[in-house]
């Protein structure tokens, strides 16, 4: 049985303490604010967490309501907020920020991740990427994107 009762008793420290993860590997001058409400992954939720509006179509908008629960902005910048699962119960996982990363950072991010980090392989890229960024297809885009790197 997974006994987590010890856990219960900890003060719950995440929500006010855990710091913003350094942002690395996204290219001078971009401005990931305007950046992210250009993007079409992010454009519904930062509407609807800044001003309550909703999509018109009744799927789109429950699962814009649904993502958001997991999202926050901060200093007008999107992230995502994810937990790890628990591997050891006597250890405190942080809640992690992801930077919602626009589409068009997510080439730069890829490459300064894999091709000039001696190729790793796709578990370590996938981990490394995920520990400070998240978009909705993040696990397809790397894996094929390992696949099809030549160089590995
Ligand atoms: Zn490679």
């Amino acid at each position: 049985m997974y006994d987590t009762s010890s856990d219960t008793d900890l003060p719950d420290t995440t929500s006010d303490t855990c710091d913003i993860l350094p942002v690395t590997a996204v290219p001078d001058g971009t401005d990931i604010p305007v950046a992210q409400r250009q993007c079409p992954d992010f454009t519904d939720i930062i509407k609807y967490l800044e001003t309550g509006s909703l999509p018109d179509s009744d799927v789109t908008a429950r699962s814009v309501i649904f993502n958001s629960e997991q999202h926050a902005i901060i200093d007008d910048t999107l992230y995502r907020l994810h937990t790890p699962r628990q591997k050891r119960k006597d250890k405190v996982y942080p809640v992690i920020q992801q930077l919602c990363l626009p589409r068009i950072m997510i080439d730069d991010v890829t490459n300064a991740y894999h091709d000039n980090n001696t190729h790793i392989e796709f578990d370590k890229l996938y981990e490394s990427i995920r520990s400070k960024y998240y978009w909705p297809r993040m696990f397809a885009d790397l894996s094929e994107y390992v696949r099809s790197c030549l160089e590995d």
